[in-house]
């Protein structure tokens, strides 16, 4: 097929690097990497080239993701990450080898999905340490020892593990005292279920920042990997990851307008069509060039433009508008100018059906 724009172009072979040096990072350090895929919407190649580093396993938010994952025959575990809808929990079965929870309710459910279908299933407790999305409060004993006791009752659900979040809601950093009470949970989980703590899943992409100096308590053996392999950033602690390539991926979208014009609106003024009241410098004539991609097709606040001297100024749905009078290349029409997207403006390319993919 021939290319078409918007495109998004992804440099497999760094990805492929990004999760082996993730791998062999974490294994100095006892850890094995699950490789999550759901920032690319669980695409084959994404998942072939994290397989082909070496990842333990793959990941992801989405049932639907997993099926596909599981089409793929990689011959690795798969791992639902968002705890499960009641009703997805009969397929949850089918496609995962294993899922987090968080509720005795879901326990219980599973239980039934298993009986029904004559399976086992194993899951991850998630406990909250402070981030405040999904899992059991940490300081919640009662809520604990109900969950070791419906884990007790429910003989085809398997526990396998404790895992915990940061940087997702909350935006909390990783501490070692955190990791540490988590497996200290995981401890208390495996004394009343009798049952081993065989995974301590210390966080994702956020907590390598610990890694690198060292601060992982011995317990934690499993962390959960996207935005680093996909990208080689970490957008928690607000760092590109020296050790991990950058620019693995790039949007290319073609511009359809090129003129110099006023940079404030002319005339009276109401609300833009997201409902915004956008508010504009007046810097006089302006070159600007409006590119064919807008908020149907990636999150733009989230792009960073490649050439020198190009603004983002905003966007509507099909439309972007740059700034391009400080670029010092002429720019012309058709011509195809390249932005690196972020992990939410990765996340809006990969879920939209406007945007062309090449793997290179
Ligand atoms: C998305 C997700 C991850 C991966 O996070 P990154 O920051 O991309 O490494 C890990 N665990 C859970 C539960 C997730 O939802």
């Amino acid at each position: 097929m021939s290319d078409s724009w918007p495109l998004l172009t992804v440099d497999l072979a760094a990805i492929e690097e990004n999760a082996r040096r993730t791998v062999e990072k974490c294994a100095a350090a006892g850890i094995q990497v699950w490789g999550v895929t759901k920032g690319m919407s669980a695409r084959e190649e994404i998942a072939r080239a994290m397989a082909a580093g070496g990842v333990a396993g793959l990941a992801d938010s989405r049932l639907k993701n997993l099926v596909r994952l599981r089409a793929m025959k990689t011959g690795l575990p798969l791992t639902l990450l968002r705890i499960p809808m009641l009703s997805e929990l009969p397929e949850a079965v089918q496609y995962a080898d294993r899922s987090l929870i968080s509720s005795p309710g879901a326990i219980e459910a599973l239980e039934r999905a298993c009986a029904h279908s004559g399976k086992t299933h194993e899951v991850i407790v998630m406990v909250d340490l402070g981030d405040l999305r999904e899992g059991v409060w940490m300081d919640d004993e009662e809520g604990i020892a109900q969950i070791a006791g419906t884990l007790n009752n429910c003989p085809r659900v398997e526990f396998a593990g404790v895992a915990a979040n940061f940087g997702c809601f909350g935006g909390t950093l990783p501490t070692r005292e955190k990791l540490i009470r988590l497996e200290n949970i995981g401890r208390e989980l495996e004394r009343e279920t009798g049952r081993p703590l065989s995974l301590v899943s210390g966080g994702s992409t956020s907590s390598l920042a610990l890694l690198e100096k060292g601060m992982i308590p011995s317990g934690v053996n499993n962390l959960r990997i996207g935005e680093a392999i996909l990208l080689g950033i970490d957008v928690t602690n607000s760092r590109s990851i020296p050790w991990l390539k950058q620019g693995t991926m790039w949007l290319e979208a073609e511009i359809v307008e090129i003129m110099r014009k006023p940079s404030a609106p002319v005339g009276p003024l109401g609300s833009d069509a997201f409902g915004g009241k956008p508010r504009f410098e007046d810097r006089g004539l302006r070159l600007r060039a409006i590119v064919a991609a807008g908020r149907q097709d990636v999150r733009i606040e989230g792009l960073t433009p490649e050439l020198e001297g190009v603004r983002i100024l905003g966007a509507s749905s099909d439309h972007m508008i740059l700034d391009a009078e400080d670029c010092p290349r002429s720019l012309a029409l058709g011509d195809k100018l390249k932005f690196f997207p972020d992990y939410g403006a990765m996340l809006a390319l990969a879920t939209s059906p406007y945007v062309t993919y090449k793997m290179v």
